[in-house]
């Protein structure tokens, strides 16, 4: 099996977007990921996998502490920012909440603190323990098939 088809396979699992931030050195640092999922909710952990050649795998090391914005359908500028695929910073606004920097009008922000880390291949997988999160009305941006899509409405039951 080839890398293309492995990813397409990957591909066919429609997923949320989030994008992780940090804060290190009184700056803060994103970077868009749809590896994320909820582990446990006592203690309330939750997982992202981080590539070995991303930015944000040695400033979460440093910080110890990670934010996962989940993104409305109205942000996929937001996350073309963050995978560096735009540079219109004019669409990202922060705001700080227990000393993390989270952005604002996200679906959901979850501020944690790093649990415990794994490498597995060429990523690395952090799970954090939930210290606090700021939920909002909305609908989500999703991805699937290598592409931004929306919710259709109605929704199944
Ligand atoms: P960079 O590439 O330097 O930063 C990312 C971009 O964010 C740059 O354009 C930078 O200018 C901008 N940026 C960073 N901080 C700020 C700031 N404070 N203000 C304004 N702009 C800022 N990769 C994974 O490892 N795991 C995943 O789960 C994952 N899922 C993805 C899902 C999708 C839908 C997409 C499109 C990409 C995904 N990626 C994932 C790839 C990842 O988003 C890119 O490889 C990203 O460029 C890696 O970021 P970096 O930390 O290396 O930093
Ligand atoms: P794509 O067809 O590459 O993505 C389809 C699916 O493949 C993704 O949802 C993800 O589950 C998986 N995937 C893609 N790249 C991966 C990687 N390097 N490691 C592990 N799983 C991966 O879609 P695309 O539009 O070409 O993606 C845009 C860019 O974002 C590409 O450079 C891609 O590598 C990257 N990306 C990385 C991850 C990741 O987990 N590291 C996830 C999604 C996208």
């Amino acid at each position: 099996m080839d890398t293309r088809t492995f990813r397409n396979a990957m591909g066919k699992f429609a997923t949320g977007v989030t994008v992780i931030t940090t804060d290190i050195d009184g700056e803060v640092h994103g970077m868009t990921a749809n590896a994320f999922m909820s582990v446990s909710l006592n203690p309330p952990l939750v997982l992202i996998s981080i590539d070995e050649k991303a930015k944000m795998l040695s400033k979460i090391k440093k910080s110890g502490r990670f934010s996962v914005n989940i993104l409305s359908e109205e942000q996929q500028e937001v996350s073309m920012l963050f995978a560096g695929q735009s540079s219109d910073k004019e669409n990202v606004s922060f705001e700080k909440r227990n000393g993390s920097s989270v952005i604002r009008e996200s679906l959901a922000n979850i501020i944690c603190t790093v649990y415990g880390s794994q490498i597995a291949g060429d990523h690395t997988l952090f799970i954090g323990e939930v210290e606090d999160v700021i939920l909002r009305d909305g609908k989500p941006l999703a991805f699937y098939e290598g592409k931004y899509s929306r919710l259709t409405t109605p929704q199944l039951t």
